[in-house]
C-alpha cells in the first residue's frame, strides 16, 4: 500500500498541526508496529501499520461520508468570501478531511446533502449517465393538477429550451399552496424550480428527501448531521 509521512498522516487525522506532531514525536509518544518513531519524515503505510498515539490506537481512515440536513441560508460550496457554506456547519474534527458537497442544493433549499472527500463516489453519483434519482418535497404556489403530472411524466421544456427527462410528480395536497413530491433523474441548475416555472407555478419551499437509495434521516433536525453507516455508503455505490 501507499506510504506516507507519519506527521502528515497524523495531522490529516486531526492529531495536530505538522509542527505539533513533530513535537509529540520528539516526546516519543508515538509507536508504529511497536517501535517508537521520532522522525516525522518516516514513511509508513497508514492502512496496514499499527500506529499508537499516546497509548491509543489510531483509527486510520481515508474517507468520510456525512449526511447533512441542510438548512436555508447556506450555499453548497466549500468556500465563499461572503456567504456561509455548508462546510461551516461541520465540526473541525470532520473538516480536516476536506469534505465537499456531492452536488448542490440552492441556498434556500433544505434537506439531504451528502458531504464526503471521496471524489470517485461523488463522481459516480453525479454522473449524468447514471441518472441517479433524487426525490424532493415542495410547496407550490398555485393548484398543481393532473395536467402537470402528465406534463412532468413526458418531460417539460425549461426556459433555456432544454427538455427534461420524464419525472414522477405526486400531488400530496392540491390547494392555493400545493404540496408535492417529485422524483427527477438528472440535475440541471435550479431544475425543480424551473420545471414548475415551465407549467406556470412557483416553488416556495423545497427540500430534498432522497438521493439514489439514500433517504434523509428524519431524526436529523435542520443543520444537524451524522456520518453515514457502512450500509448507507453502500446504498450510494
Ligand atoms: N432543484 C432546484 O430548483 N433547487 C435545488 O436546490 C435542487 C433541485
Amino acid at each position: 500500500a501507499k506510504k506516507e509521512r507519519l506527521d502528515k498522516v497524523l495531522s490529516n487525522l486531526g492529531y495536530g498541526t505538522r509542527t505539533e506532531i513533530k513535537k509529540y514525536l520528539k516526546y516519543g509518544i508515538v509507536t508504529v508496529n511497536g517501535e517508537i518513531i521520532k522522525n516525522a519524515s518516516t514513511h509508513i503505510d497508514p492502512e496496514n501499520d499499527e500506529i499508537i498515539f499516546d497509548g491509543e490506537k489510531v483509527n486510520y481512515r481515508k474517507y468520510i461520508y456525512i449526511m447533512l440536513n441542510k438548512p436555508k441560508g447556506y450555499i453548497s460550496a466549500t468556500y465563499d468570501d461572503v456567504e456561509k457554506t455548508v462546510i461551516d456547519i461541520i465540526d473541525p474534527e470532520y473538516r480536516i478531511f476536506n469534505p465537499f458537497p456531492v452536488g448542490r442544493l440552492d441556498k434556500d433549499t433544505e434537506g439531504l446533502l451528502v458531504l464526503t472527500n471521496d471524489g470517485q463516489l461523488s463522481h459516480r453519483i453525479l454522473s449524468p449517465k447514471r441518472h441517479v434519482p433524487k426525490v424532493y418535497y415542495a410547496h407550490i404556489q398555485g393548484v398543481v393538477t393532473e395536467d402537470d403530472v402528465k406534463a412532468f411524466s413526458e418531460g417539460v421544456v425549461l426556459d433555456d429550451g432544454y427538455k427534461t427527462m420524464p419525472s414522477h410528480l405526486k400531488i400530496l395536497k392540491s390547494n392555493d399552496i400545493s404540496e408535492i413530491e417529485v422524483k427527477i433523474y438528472e440535475g440541471k441548475y435550479h431544475q425543480v424550480k424551473r420545471m414548475f416555472e415551465s407549467v406556470g407555478k412557483k416553488v416556495i419551499y423545497l427540500k430534498r428527501i432522497s438521493m439514489g437509495k439514500l433517504k434523509l434521516d428524519e431524526n436529523l433536525a435542520l443543520g444537524e448531521y451524522r456520518e453515514l453507516t457502512e450500509e448507507e455508503v453502500k446504498l450510494l455505490e
